[in-house]
Protein backbone atom coordinates (compact mmCIF):
# COMPACT_ATOMS: atom_id res chain seq x y z
CA UNK A 1 0.00 0.00 0.00
CA UNK A 2 1.18 3.44 -0.83
CA UNK A 3 1.16 6.17 1.89
CA UNK A 4 1.59 9.30 2.17
CA UNK A 5 3.12 9.76 5.74
CA UNK A 6 2.64 12.55 8.37
CA UNK A 7 6.18 15.01 7.11
CA UNK A 8 7.95 16.86 10.26
CA UNK A 9 8.52 20.54 8.81
CA UNK A 10 12.26 21.20 8.37
CA UNK A 11 12.74 24.35 11.11
CA UNK A 12 16.47 25.53 9.67
CA UNK A 13 14.58 26.03 5.82
CA UNK A 14 14.65 29.48 5.10
CA UNK A 15 11.27 31.72 5.73
CA UNK A 16 8.79 31.92 3.15
CA UNK A 17 7.54 35.31 1.82
CA UNK A 18 3.69 33.79 2.22
CA UNK A 19 4.58 33.62 6.06
CA UNK A 20 6.04 37.11 6.43
CA UNK A 21 3.03 38.26 4.60
CA UNK A 22 0.48 36.08 6.96
CA UNK A 23 2.40 37.64 10.38
CA UNK A 24 1.87 41.08 8.53
CA UNK A 25 -2.10 40.59 7.74
CA UNK A 26 -2.30 39.71 11.60
CA UNK A 27 -0.02 41.26 13.32
CA UNK A 28 -0.77 44.37 16.02
CA UNK A 29 1.49 47.18 15.30
CA UNK A 30 0.79 49.06 17.90
CA UNK A 31 2.96 46.73 20.10
CA UNK A 32 6.47 47.10 20.29
CA UNK A 33 9.14 49.07 18.62
CA UNK A 34 7.97 50.61 15.04
CA UNK A 35 9.76 47.77 12.81
CA UNK A 36 9.14 45.06 15.62
CA UNK A 37 5.50 45.07 15.11
CA UNK A 38 4.14 41.45 17.35
CA UNK A 39 1.26 39.20 17.28
CA UNK A 40 -0.13 37.69 20.69
CA UNK A 41 -0.26 34.15 22.04
CA UNK A 42 -4.06 34.37 22.41
CA UNK A 43 -4.93 35.67 18.94
CA UNK A 44 -3.54 32.85 17.38
CA UNK A 45 -4.96 30.40 19.70
CA UNK A 46 -8.36 31.94 18.67
CA UNK A 47 -7.73 31.54 15.32
CA UNK A 48 -6.95 28.00 15.74
CA UNK A 49 -10.00 27.69 17.51
CA UNK A 50 -12.43 29.67 15.46
CA UNK A 51 -11.58 27.23 12.45
CA UNK A 52 -11.77 23.89 14.70
CA UNK A 53 -8.22 22.86 14.50
CA UNK A 54 -7.34 21.15 17.72
CA UNK A 55 -3.87 22.38 19.67
CA UNK A 56 -3.60 18.66 20.08
CA UNK A 57 -3.47 18.12 16.17
CA UNK A 58 -0.46 16.12 14.95
CA UNK A 59 -0.09 18.41 11.98
CA UNK A 60 0.55 21.25 14.54
CA UNK A 61 2.31 19.97 17.74
CA UNK A 62 5.75 20.99 15.97
CA UNK A 63 4.19 24.39 16.36
CA UNK A 64 2.60 24.57 19.11
CA UNK A 65 5.33 22.69 21.30
CA UNK A 66 7.40 25.80 19.91
CA UNK A 67 4.61 28.35 20.72
CA UNK A 68 4.40 27.07 23.85
CA UNK A 69 7.83 27.16 24.76
CA UNK A 70 8.23 31.14 24.37
CA UNK A 71 8.09 32.79 27.72
CA UNK A 72 6.50 36.06 26.26
CA UNK A 73 3.21 36.21 25.04
CA UNK A 74 3.81 38.13 22.07
CA UNK A 75 5.40 36.72 18.98
CA UNK A 76 7.76 38.87 16.54
CA UNK A 77 7.97 38.33 13.26
CA UNK A 78 11.09 35.87 13.03
CA UNK A 79 9.00 33.72 16.20
CA UNK A 80 5.88 33.59 13.94
CA UNK A 81 7.96 32.20 10.97
CA UNK A 82 9.08 29.70 13.28
CA UNK A 83 5.50 28.85 14.81
CA UNK A 84 3.74 28.96 11.42
CA UNK A 85 6.00 26.65 9.61
CA UNK A 86 5.52 24.20 12.53
CA UNK A 87 2.83 24.09 11.69
CA UNK A 88 2.58 22.82 8.15
CA UNK A 89 0.32 23.57 5.21
CA UNK A 90 -2.76 23.62 7.21
CA UNK A 91 -1.56 26.03 9.09
CA UNK A 92 -1.18 28.89 6.38
CA UNK A 93 -4.06 27.60 4.73
CA UNK A 94 -6.26 27.95 7.94
CA UNK A 95 -4.97 31.58 8.19
CA UNK A 96 -5.55 32.34 4.89
CA UNK A 97 -9.03 31.51 4.98
CA UNK A 98 -8.80 28.79 2.68
CA UNK A 99 -10.42 25.64 4.78
CA UNK A 100 -13.08 23.77 2.87
CA UNK A 101 -15.16 24.90 5.74
CA UNK A 102 -14.09 28.55 5.81
CA UNK A 103 -16.41 30.40 8.36
CA UNK A 104 -16.08 26.92 10.63
CA UNK A 105 -17.59 29.27 13.93
CA UNK A 106 -20.90 30.05 11.90
CA UNK A 107 -21.59 26.44 10.47
CA UNK A 108 -20.47 24.88 13.88
CA UNK A 109 -23.37 27.66 15.08
CA UNK A 110 -26.10 26.05 12.84
CA UNK A 111 -25.27 22.16 14.02
CA UNK A 112 -25.53 23.45 17.06
CA UNK A 113 -29.19 24.91 16.83
CA UNK A 114 -29.88 21.69 14.46
CA UNK A 115 -29.11 19.45 17.52
CA UNK A 116 -30.81 21.48 19.95
CA UNK A 117 -34.08 21.48 17.50
CA UNK A 118 -33.53 17.63 17.25
CA UNK A 119 -32.85 16.36 20.95
CA UNK A 120 -36.52 16.63 21.80
CA UNK A 121 -37.44 13.93 19.79
CA UNK A 122 -38.82 11.25 22.37
CA UNK A 123 -40.21 8.40 19.97
CA UNK A 124 -38.49 5.28 18.92
CA UNK A 125 -36.92 2.47 21.17
CA UNK A 126 -33.41 1.54 21.93
CA UNK A 127 -32.69 -2.31 21.03
CA UNK A 128 -33.73 -4.85 22.98
CA UNK A 129 -32.14 -7.87 21.54
CA UNK A 130 -29.37 -8.15 23.72
CA UNK A 131 -28.97 -6.46 27.74
CA UNK A 132 -25.65 -4.33 26.88
CA UNK A 133 -27.66 -2.49 23.93
CA UNK A 134 -31.13 -2.11 26.10
CA UNK A 135 -29.58 -0.50 29.28
CA UNK A 136 -28.14 2.17 26.97
CA UNK A 137 -29.24 5.66 28.00
CA UNK A 138 -32.27 6.33 25.46
CA UNK A 139 -31.35 9.92 26.30
CA UNK A 140 -27.27 10.04 25.37
CA UNK A 141 -27.13 12.33 22.01
CA UNK A 142 -23.83 13.26 20.30
CA UNK A 143 -23.23 14.85 17.04
CA UNK A 144 -19.39 15.21 15.89
CA UNK A 145 -17.82 16.69 12.56
CA UNK A 146 -14.34 16.50 11.31
CA UNK A 147 -13.80 17.96 8.00
CA UNK A 148 -11.33 16.53 5.31
CA UNK A 149 -9.02 19.68 6.51
CA UNK A 150 -8.90 17.90 10.04
CA UNK A 151 -11.50 21.12 11.62
CA UNK A 152 -13.37 19.48 14.63
CA UNK A 153 -16.74 20.46 16.03
CA UNK A 154 -18.62 17.67 18.88
CA UNK A 155 -21.48 18.62 20.86
CA UNK A 156 -23.20 16.67 23.65
CA UNK A 157 -22.22 12.81 24.68
CA UNK A 158 -19.53 13.07 22.47
CA UNK A 159 -16.55 10.79 24.16
CA UNK A 160 -19.05 8.23 25.60
CA UNK A 161 -17.87 5.23 24.06
CA UNK A 162 -20.48 2.59 22.14
CA UNK A 163 -20.15 -0.15 20.11
CA UNK A 164 -20.12 0.23 16.17
CA UNK A 165 -22.29 -2.89 15.14
CA UNK A 166 -23.68 -2.16 11.94
CA UNK A 167 -21.47 0.29 10.74
CA UNK A 168 -18.41 -1.57 11.07
CA UNK A 169 -19.69 -2.97 7.50
CA UNK A 170 -18.67 -0.55 5.36
CA UNK A 171 -15.21 -0.28 7.25
CA UNK A 172 -14.76 -3.99 6.80
CA UNK A 173 -16.13 -4.37 3.07
CA UNK A 174 -13.60 -1.38 2.20
CA UNK A 175 -10.56 -3.10 4.01
CA UNK A 176 -11.90 -6.54 1.98
CA UNK A 177 -11.51 -4.30 -1.57
CA UNK A 178 -8.49 -2.87 -0.59
CA UNK A 179 -7.08 -6.46 0.35
CA UNK A 180 -8.64 -8.26 -2.38
CA UNK A 181 -9.45 -6.34 -5.38
CA UNK A 182 -13.35 -4.95 -6.64
CA UNK A 183 -13.28 -8.51 -8.60
CA UNK A 184 -12.38 -10.50 -6.28
CA UNK A 185 -14.79 -9.08 -3.50
CA UNK A 186 -18.07 -9.26 -5.86
CA UNK A 187 -17.37 -12.46 -6.69
CA UNK A 188 -18.77 -13.83 -3.77
CA UNK A 189 -21.55 -10.30 -3.14
CA UNK A 190 -23.66 -8.75 -5.05
CA UNK A 191 -24.30 -4.52 -4.94
CA UNK A 192 -27.79 -4.52 -5.12
CA UNK A 193 -29.96 -3.21 -2.51
CA UNK A 194 -32.01 -5.98 -1.34
CA UNK A 195 -35.02 -5.11 -0.99
CA UNK A 196 -35.64 -7.40 2.36
CA UNK A 197 -34.62 -6.51 5.77
CA UNK A 198 -31.09 -6.36 7.19
CA UNK A 199 -30.72 -9.92 8.25
CA UNK A 200 -33.51 -11.44 6.31
CA UNK A 201 -32.63 -15.38 5.05
CA UNK A 202 -32.48 -14.39 1.54
CA UNK A 203 -29.39 -14.49 -1.23
CA UNK A 204 -29.56 -12.87 -4.37
CA UNK A 205 -30.47 -15.39 -7.66
CA UNK A 206 -26.48 -15.93 -7.61
CA UNK A 207 -27.07 -17.46 -4.05
CA UNK A 208 -24.51 -14.33 -3.07
CA UNK A 209 -25.56 -11.84 -0.64
CA UNK A 210 -27.40 -9.04 -2.00
CA UNK A 211 -24.66 -6.47 -0.71
CA UNK A 212 -22.05 -5.65 1.66
CA UNK A 213 -24.20 -3.46 3.86
CA UNK A 214 -26.54 -6.22 5.21
CA UNK A 215 -25.80 -8.80 7.70
CA UNK A 216 -25.18 -11.46 4.75
CA UNK A 217 -22.65 -9.40 3.41
CA UNK A 218 -20.94 -7.98 6.30
CA UNK A 219 -20.66 -11.66 7.01
CA UNK A 220 -18.80 -12.49 3.67
CA UNK A 221 -16.70 -9.46 3.93
CA UNK A 222 -15.59 -10.88 7.47
CA UNK A 223 -14.44 -14.52 5.48
CA UNK A 224 -12.62 -11.66 3.01
CA UNK A 225 -10.18 -9.93 5.40
CA UNK A 226 -6.85 -11.24 6.57
CA UNK A 227 -7.34 -14.54 5.56
CA UNK A 228 -3.26 -15.65 5.98
CA UNK A 229 -4.18 -14.53 9.89
CA UNK A 230 -4.88 -16.17 12.95
CA UNK A 231 -8.33 -15.38 15.27
CA UNK A 232 -5.95 -13.07 17.17
CA UNK A 233 -3.92 -11.22 14.72
CA UNK A 234 -7.29 -10.80 12.70
CA UNK A 235 -8.74 -8.96 15.90
CA UNK A 236 -5.64 -6.84 16.26
CA UNK A 237 -5.25 -6.22 12.62
CA UNK A 238 -9.32 -4.57 12.35
CA UNK A 239 -8.31 -2.57 16.07
CA UNK A 240 -5.30 -1.14 13.97
CA UNK A 241 -7.46 -0.35 11.23
CA UNK A 242 -9.68 1.86 13.13
CA UNK A 243 -6.92 3.36 14.10
CA UNK A 244 -5.55 4.25 11.50
CA UNK A 245 -9.02 5.56 10.28
CA UNK A 246 -9.85 7.59 13.22
CA UNK A 247 -6.43 8.54 14.76
CA UNK A 248 -7.34 6.87 18.19
CA UNK A 249 -7.68 3.04 19.65
CA UNK A 250 -11.21 2.29 19.40
CA UNK A 251 -12.62 -0.38 22.49
CA UNK A 252 -14.10 -3.74 22.44
CA UNK A 253 -16.91 -4.62 24.50
CA UNK A 254 -16.46 -8.30 25.69
CA UNK A 255 -20.07 -8.73 27.03
CA UNK A 256 -21.75 -7.34 23.60
CA UNK A 257 -19.61 -9.68 21.88
CA UNK A 258 -20.96 -12.53 24.22
CA UNK A 259 -24.63 -11.77 23.89
CA UNK A 260 -23.96 -11.39 20.11
CA UNK A 261 -22.59 -14.60 19.86
CA UNK A 262 -25.50 -16.35 21.97
CA UNK A 263 -28.25 -14.35 20.12
CA UNK A 264 -26.78 -14.86 16.84
CA UNK A 265 -28.99 -17.71 15.52
CA UNK A 266 -29.91 -15.80 12.42
CA UNK A 267 -26.24 -14.83 11.50
CA UNK A 268 -25.36 -18.59 11.92
CA UNK A 269 -28.61 -19.59 9.52
CA UNK A 270 -27.40 -17.09 7.22
CA UNK A 271 -23.35 -18.50 7.14
CA UNK A 272 -24.71 -21.83 6.77
CA UNK A 273 -27.18 -20.90 3.90
CA UNK A 274 -23.97 -19.20 2.43
CA UNK A 275 -22.03 -22.35 2.70
CA UNK A 276 -24.55 -24.37 1.31
CA UNK A 277 -24.83 -22.03 -2.09
CA UNK A 278 -20.98 -22.17 -1.79
CA UNK A 279 -20.70 -18.17 -1.88
CA UNK A 280 -17.31 -18.13 0.77
CA UNK A 281 -14.12 -18.29 -0.45
CA UNK A 282 -12.73 -21.58 -0.82
CA UNK A 283 -11.68 -23.23 2.70
CA UNK A 284 -13.75 -20.52 5.02
CA UNK A 285 -14.36 -21.75 8.36
CA UNK A 286 -17.86 -20.15 8.68
CA UNK A 287 -17.22 -20.46 12.59
CA UNK A 288 -14.16 -18.58 12.57
CA UNK A 289 -15.96 -16.03 10.09
CA UNK A 290 -18.80 -15.24 12.50
CA UNK A 291 -17.08 -14.98 15.31
CA UNK A 292 -14.95 -12.31 13.74
CA UNK A 293 -18.04 -10.62 12.52
CA UNK A 294 -19.25 -10.77 16.50
CA UNK A 295 -15.78 -9.15 17.52
CA UNK A 296 -16.27 -6.56 14.58
CA UNK A 297 -19.94 -5.25 15.81
CA UNK A 298 -18.70 -5.02 19.37
CA UNK A 299 -16.06 -2.51 18.89
CA UNK A 300 -16.24 0.74 20.49
CA UNK A 301 -15.94 4.40 19.36
CA UNK A 302 -16.67 7.75 20.66
CA UNK A 303 -18.66 10.28 18.36
CA UNK A 304 -15.44 12.25 18.42
CA UNK A 305 -13.58 9.19 16.62
CA UNK A 306 -16.23 8.05 14.71
CA UNK A 307 -16.10 11.29 12.45
CA UNK A 308 -12.72 10.78 11.48
CA UNK A 309 -13.63 7.64 10.26
CA UNK A 310 -16.62 9.27 8.56
CA UNK A 311 -14.20 12.14 7.09
CA UNK A 312 -11.37 9.27 5.93
CA UNK A 313 -14.13 8.01 3.65
CA UNK A 314 -14.99 11.36 2.56
CA UNK A 315 -11.16 12.63 1.70
CA UNK A 316 -11.08 9.07 -0.30
CA UNK A 317 -9.09 7.01 2.02
CA UNK A 318 -6.88 9.65 3.70
CA UNK A 319 -7.16 10.53 7.37
CA UNK A 320 -7.57 14.03 7.37
CA UNK A 321 -5.43 14.29 10.70
CA UNK A 322 -2.52 11.88 10.20
CA UNK A 323 -2.56 12.68 6.49
CA UNK A 324 -2.02 8.61 6.14
CA UNK A 325 -3.71 7.14 3.00
CA UNK A 326 -5.65 4.00 4.20
CA UNK A 327 -7.77 2.84 1.36
CA UNK A 328 -7.64 3.28 -2.00
CA UNK A 329 -9.70 6.03 -3.16
CA UNK A 330 -11.34 3.13 -5.98
CA UNK A 331 -12.61 1.57 -3.00
CA UNK A 332 -13.71 4.48 -1.00
CA UNK A 333 -15.80 5.67 -3.65
CA UNK A 334 -17.45 1.92 -4.24
CA UNK A 335 -18.07 1.88 -0.74
CA UNK A 336 -19.88 5.02 -0.66
CA UNK A 337 -21.90 4.46 -3.82
CA UNK A 338 -23.31 1.00 -1.62
CA UNK A 339 -23.70 3.08 1.63
CA UNK A 340 -25.67 5.71 -0.25
CA UNK A 341 -27.49 3.17 -1.95
CA UNK A 342 -28.05 0.28 0.94
CA UNK A 343 -26.60 2.10 3.91
CA UNK A 344 -30.01 2.48 5.87
CA UNK A 345 -31.47 -0.89 6.53
CA UNK A 346 -35.10 -0.58 4.85
CA UNK A 347 -35.21 3.43 5.04
CA UNK A 348 -32.25 3.61 2.30
CA UNK A 349 -33.81 4.38 -1.18
CA UNK A 350 -36.13 7.47 0.48
CA UNK A 351 -32.68 8.46 2.81
CA UNK A 352 -30.93 8.37 -0.43
CA UNK A 353 -33.66 10.62 -1.88
CA UNK A 354 -34.26 13.29 0.49
CA UNK A 355 -31.03 13.27 1.80
CA UNK A 356 -28.68 12.27 -1.35
CA UNK A 357 -25.75 11.41 1.15
CA UNK A 358 -23.76 7.98 2.04
CA UNK A 359 -24.55 6.71 5.51
CA UNK A 360 -24.17 3.99 7.26
CA UNK A 361 -26.80 3.12 10.77
CA UNK A 362 -26.07 0.57 13.24
CA UNK A 363 -28.25 -0.80 15.88
CA UNK A 364 -26.77 0.93 18.44
CA UNK A 365 -28.13 4.52 17.07
CA UNK A 366 -25.21 5.08 15.40
CA UNK A 367 -25.11 6.82 11.94
CA UNK A 368 -21.71 7.38 10.10
CA UNK A 369 -22.46 10.15 7.29
CA UNK A 370 -20.13 11.28 4.62
CA UNK A 371 -20.44 14.71 2.93
CA UNK A 372 -17.64 13.47 -0.33
CA UNK A 373 -14.37 15.83 -0.44
CA UNK A 374 -16.07 18.16 2.31
CA UNK A 375 -16.72 16.37 6.14
CA UNK A 376 -17.33 13.07 8.30
CA UNK A 377 -20.34 13.14 10.36
CA UNK A 378 -21.33 10.77 13.26
CA UNK A 379 -24.46 10.80 15.32
CA UNK A 380 -25.25 8.75 18.29
CA UNK A 381 -28.40 9.01 19.47
CA UNK A 382 -29.89 5.31 20.94
CA UNK A 383 -33.67 5.47 19.80
CA UNK A 384 -34.51 3.77 16.84
CA UNK A 385 -37.40 3.85 14.85
CA UNK A 386 -39.11 1.09 12.79
CA UNK A 387 -36.72 0.78 10.53
CA UNK A 388 -33.90 0.73 12.87
CA UNK A 389 -32.50 3.79 12.00
CA UNK A 390 -31.63 6.56 14.85
CA UNK A 391 -34.78 8.63 14.86
CA UNK A 392 -33.09 11.82 16.13
CA UNK A 393 -29.99 10.63 14.00
CA UNK A 394 -31.99 11.00 10.86
CA UNK A 395 -34.15 14.03 11.72
CA UNK A 396 -30.71 16.14 12.10
CA UNK A 397 -29.73 14.69 8.35
CA UNK A 398 -33.18 16.04 6.91
CA UNK A 399 -32.51 19.09 8.81
CA UNK A 400 -29.04 19.39 7.71
CA UNK A 401 -29.58 19.03 4.11
CA UNK A 402 -32.47 21.66 4.28
CA UNK A 403 -29.76 24.26 5.77
CA UNK A 404 -27.05 23.49 3.99
CA UNK A 405 -26.79 22.42 0.06
CA UNK A 406 -24.90 19.16 0.96
CA UNK A 407 -27.76 16.85 -1.32
CA UNK A 408 -25.83 14.90 -3.78
CA UNK A 409 -27.72 16.71 -6.44
CA UNK A 410 -28.47 20.20 -4.81
CA UNK A 411 -25.76 21.36 -7.59
CA UNK A 412 -28.55 20.87 -10.22
CA UNK A 413 -30.74 24.12 -8.60
CA UNK A 414 -27.68 26.67 -8.74
CA UNK A 415 -30.19 29.55 -8.67
CA UNK A 416 -32.66 30.40 -6.30
CA UNK A 417 -32.18 27.69 -3.49
CA UNK A 418 -32.04 29.11 -0.34
CA UNK A 419 -29.96 26.82 1.04
CA UNK A 420 -26.25 27.55 2.52
CA UNK A 421 -23.24 26.47 1.33
CA UNK A 422 -20.91 26.33 3.67
CA UNK A 423 -17.67 25.66 1.22
CA UNK A 424 -17.82 29.29 0.23
CA UNK A 425 -16.64 32.21 2.18
CA UNK A 426 -19.49 34.15 3.76
CA UNK A 427 -18.36 37.27 1.43
CA UNK A 428 -17.97 35.10 -1.73
CA UNK A 429 -21.07 34.92 -2.84
CA UNK A 430 -22.13 38.78 -2.86
CA UNK A 431 -19.02 39.57 -4.49
CA UNK A 432 -18.42 37.47 -6.92
CA UNK A 433 -21.66 39.01 -8.87
CA UNK A 434 -21.19 41.96 -7.78
CA UNK A 435 -18.09 42.41 -8.48
CA UNK A 436 -18.22 41.31 -11.79
CA UNK A 437 -20.76 43.35 -12.76
CA UNK A 438 -18.85 46.32 -11.36
CA UNK A 439 -15.55 44.90 -12.84
CA UNK A 440 -18.00 44.75 -16.14
CA UNK A 441 -19.50 48.77 -16.22
CA UNK A 442 -15.94 50.17 -15.89
CA UNK A 443 -14.70 47.87 -18.64
CA UNK A 444 -17.64 48.97 -20.74
CA UNK A 445 -18.21 45.24 -21.30
CA UNK A 446 -22.08 44.87 -22.17
CA UNK A 447 -21.73 41.24 -23.04
CA UNK A 448 -20.19 39.95 -19.82
CA UNK A 449 -23.38 42.59 -18.07
CA UNK A 450 -25.32 40.75 -20.39
CA UNK A 451 -24.08 37.40 -18.81
CA UNK A 452 -24.09 38.33 -15.07
CA UNK A 453 -27.51 39.39 -15.52
CA UNK A 454 -28.42 36.14 -16.75
CA UNK A 455 -27.51 34.21 -13.47
CA UNK A 456 -29.37 36.75 -11.57
CA UNK A 457 -27.03 39.29 -10.43
CA UNK A 458 -28.48 41.61 -8.36
CA UNK A 459 -28.60 45.21 -10.31
CA UNK A 460 -29.49 47.14 -7.32
CA UNK A 461 -26.22 45.69 -5.19
CA UNK A 462 -23.60 48.36 -3.81
CA UNK A 463 -19.99 48.23 -2.98
CA UNK A 464 -19.03 48.94 0.56
CA UNK A 465 -19.07 52.68 -0.58
CA UNK A 466 -22.94 52.25 -1.57
CA UNK A 467 -21.78 52.76 -5.17
CA UNK A 468 -24.04 51.45 -7.62
CA UNK A 469 -23.15 49.86 -11.17
CA UNK A 470 -24.42 53.05 -12.85
CA UNK A 471 -22.60 55.37 -10.90
CA UNK A 472 -19.34 53.31 -12.46
CA UNK A 473 -21.12 53.36 -15.92
CA UNK A 474 -21.55 57.06 -15.66
CA UNK A 475 -17.88 57.66 -14.00
CA UNK A 476 -16.05 56.05 -17.03
CA UNK A 477 -18.62 57.43 -20.01
CA UNK A 478 -20.21 53.98 -21.22
CA UNK A 479 -23.26 55.17 -22.80
CA UNK A 480 -24.55 51.87 -23.97
CA UNK A 481 -24.16 50.35 -19.99
CA UNK A 482 -25.67 52.95 -18.66
CA UNK A 483 -28.80 52.97 -21.56
CA UNK A 484 -28.90 49.10 -20.53
CA UNK A 485 -28.86 49.12 -16.86
CA UNK A 486 -31.71 52.06 -17.33
CA UNK A 487 -33.62 49.80 -19.28
CA UNK A 488 -32.78 46.65 -16.96
CA UNK A 489 -34.10 48.71 -13.96
CA UNK A 490 -31.13 50.22 -12.37
CA UNK A 491 -31.79 52.84 -9.41
CA UNK A 492 -31.18 55.93 -11.17
CA UNK A 493 -30.93 58.24 -8.05
CA UNK A 494 -29.38 56.58 -5.27
CA UNK A 495 -26.65 58.19 -3.82
CA UNK A 496 -23.67 56.57 -2.50
CA UNK A 497 -22.03 56.74 0.77
CA UNK A 498 -21.23 60.90 -0.06
CA UNK A 499 -24.27 61.23 -1.24
CA UNK A 500 -23.44 61.72 -4.68
CA UNK A 501 -25.64 60.04 -7.76
CA UNK A 502 -24.57 58.39 -11.31
CA UNK A 503 -25.36 62.18 -12.55
CA UNK A 504 -22.83 63.52 -10.31
CA UNK A 505 -20.16 61.15 -11.50
CA UNK A 506 -21.11 62.29 -15.01
CA UNK A 507 -20.75 65.85 -14.55
CA UNK A 508 -17.37 65.17 -12.87
CA UNK A 509 -15.92 63.13 -15.30
CA UNK A 510 -17.07 65.67 -18.29
CA UNK A 511 -18.77 62.92 -19.99
CA UNK A 512 -21.80 65.05 -21.32
CA UNK A 513 -23.47 62.65 -23.26
CA UNK A 514 -24.23 60.61 -20.18
CA UNK A 515 -25.55 63.79 -18.48
CA UNK A 516 -27.55 64.45 -21.28
CA UNK A 517 -28.67 60.79 -21.24
CA UNK A 518 -29.42 60.89 -17.22
CA UNK A 519 -30.85 63.89 -17.43
CA UNK A 520 -33.84 63.06 -20.33
CA UNK A 521 -34.18 59.61 -17.98
CA UNK A 522 -34.73 61.66 -14.75
CA UNK A 523 -31.10 61.99 -13.18
CA UNK A 524 -31.00 64.44 -10.79
CA UNK A 525 -27.38 65.55 -9.26
CA UNK A 526 -27.09 65.15 -5.16
CA UNK A 527 -27.99 69.03 -4.78
CA UNK A 528 -31.32 68.60 -6.36
CA UNK A 529 -32.02 65.50 -4.95
CA UNK A 530 -31.68 66.70 -1.57
CA UNK A 531 -34.07 69.74 -2.67
CA UNK A 532 -36.55 67.62 -4.27
CA UNK A 533 -36.52 65.17 -0.70
CA UNK A 534 -36.97 68.19 1.31
CA UNK A 535 -40.01 69.14 -0.70
CA UNK A 536 -41.07 66.36 -0.60
CA UNK A 537 -41.33 65.82 3.40
N1 LIG B 1 -24.85 -7.28 15.49
C1 LIG B 1 -25.99 -7.08 14.71
C2 LIG B 1 -26.36 -8.30 13.90
O1 LIG B 1 -25.58 -8.80 13.16
C3 LIG B 1 -25.77 -5.91 13.78
C4 LIG B 1 -27.02 -5.19 13.80
C5 LIG B 1 -26.95 -3.89 13.09
O2 LIG B 1 -26.38 -2.92 13.60
O3 LIG B 1 -27.53 -3.82 12.00
O4 LIG B 1 -27.46 -8.78 14.00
Amino acid sequence: MTEETFQKNDPNSPPREEDITIFKSLADHTKGKPDQALISKDTILNIFNRHGISMQDIRVKQGMDFLHSLPDKDLNQEQFVNFIHGCGAIGNRMLQGRLVIPDFEHFCQSISSIYEKTIGLQSGHVASYIPQLSSVDPEKFAISICTVDGQRFSIGDSSDWFCVQSVCKPINYSIAIQENSEKVVHQHMGREPSGTSFNALALNHHGLPHNPMINAGGIMCCSLIGRDLNGAERFDYITQMWHKLSGEIPRFSNSVYLSEKETADRNYALAYYMKEQGAFPPETDIKTVLDFYFQCCALEVTSDMASVVAASLASGGICPITRELIFRPEGVKNCLSLMSSCGMYDFSGEFNFKIGLPAKSGVSGMILLVIPNVMGISIWSPRLDAMGNSVRGVEFCNQLVQEFNFHAFDNVILQNSSKTDPRRHPYEKSNLSTNSLMWAAWRGDLHGMRENMANQADINATDYDHRTVLHVAAAEGHEDIVRYLINVGAPINKPDRWGRTPLDEAEFHHHDHITNLLRQLGGLTSKELIQTESQSK
